[in-house]
């Protein structure tokens, strides 16, 4: 059995359930917040109906204030460009619905598959590929997690489990620790991979409890973080960091080049070097997936090329996140050259 110790909080009074349902949700609070006035708020508040605006403190605090262009706010503020149709742009850009075997089971790629736990994130990423996404029909709730689990028992190529969502994060210990606790039950599965960005929006969440959770199973596990710009690192996101180094946790990263946000060569040199401060590895650099209501965030492929090359030539090797996309039914990540 997973051992469940009592809640230890990290880094302030809060546990992170208190600060997570203390975030922003209402656009007008947000920006009375960072001292800012907009003047097309209706169109604002239009595209935030579409998908609802969500940001925790934690990441709220990182952004400058009076700053209409932070990096950070860019990643979260409704836009009204959000409104815009492109018809190169669609609710399912990466086919997870074709690949979809069971409600909250993808299977895309050989020898892993990618479980979604949960609709519910910590903070609404603008430009999330899975912003469309029906997680009301499409998540591994209890009630499918058993024929979940019968589908990877009945097949021995799956080594690799993949939570994602949503962020698996936001589930309860409990419900982690059964997850986790059903999927190392299963012979033929050793890596178990949490795609996450709690960490680095909500660093409360890195409890003590957690790390016991993830110290105590068999399976190698590895977090992929999603850092896009180095002002996410703030001192609270590194402690926590601090503490899933401690814990032996591999660490990984993944950013998407985001127009306005971080598409220029010293935002990602930066973010590189900061990450391996921190040990953690970068990974990948994502093409924008052209997801309805992103297209503002585009970055053509030749000039991602030109940005790219750049960090190359500056960069250790090891320090050069590869630059990829997704294309719909290919067996793996399309690499950029
Ligand atoms: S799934 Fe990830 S990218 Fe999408 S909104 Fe949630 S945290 Fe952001």
């Amino acid at each position: 059995m997973l051992r469940m110790d009592s809640v230890v909080k990290i880094s302030n009074s809060q546990t992170w359930q208190q600060e997570l349902s203390g975030a922003f949700t209402q656009l007008d609070k947000l920006l009375a917040y960072l001292n800012l006035d907009i003047n097309d708020l209706e169109e604002h508040e239009r595209a935030n109906k579409l998908f609802p605006l969500l940001v925790t403190r934690s990441f709220a605090s990182k952004i400058n204030k009076n700053d209409p262009l932070d990096p950070l706010l860019k990643q979260v503020l409704p836009l009204p460009a959000e409104l815009d149709k492109n018809t190169l742009f669609t609710q399912d850009p990466v086919g997870d619905d074709k690949a979809t075997i069971l409600p909250g089971l993808i299977h895309k790629y050989y020898g892993r598959v990618l479980l979604i736990v949960t609709g519910a994130c910590a903070i609404h990423c603008r430009y999330c590929f899975r912003r469309a996404f029906p997680y009301t029909n499409n998540s591994s709730t209890p009630a499918h997690f058993e024929k979940v689990l019968t589908y990877l028992k009945n097949h021995e190529e799956i080594e690799e489990v993949i939570l994602s969502g949503g962020d698996p994060l936001t589930l309860s210990d409990q419900r982690l620790a059964n997850v986790i606790e059903a999927l190392q039950s299963i012979k033929h599965i050793k890596r178990l991979r949490i795609h996450t960005r709690l960490p680095v929006v909500l660093p409360n969440r890195v409890t003590n409890r957690l790390i016991d959770i993830i110290k105590n199973t068999s399976l190698k596990t590895i977090f992929v973080l999603h850092v896009n710009h180095p002002q996410e690192l703030s001192d609270d996101v590194e402690r926590a960091i601090n503490t899933l180094k401690k814990a032996k946790i591999s660490l990984l990263n993944q950013t998407v080049l985001l127009k306005g946000v971080n598409d220029n060569p010293k935002t990602l040199i930066d973010l590189s070097y900061k990450l391996f401060d921190n040990d953690i590895q970068p990974y990948y650099l994502h093409l924008l997936d052209k997801v309805d209501g992103a297209a503002h965030f585009d970055i053509a492929q030749k000039d991602a090329l030109v940005i790219y090359k750049k960090i190359q030539q500056i960069l250790p090797g090891y320090l050069v996140p590869k630059l990829v996309t997704e294309v719909q039914g290919e067996a793996n990540k399309t690499l950029i050259t």
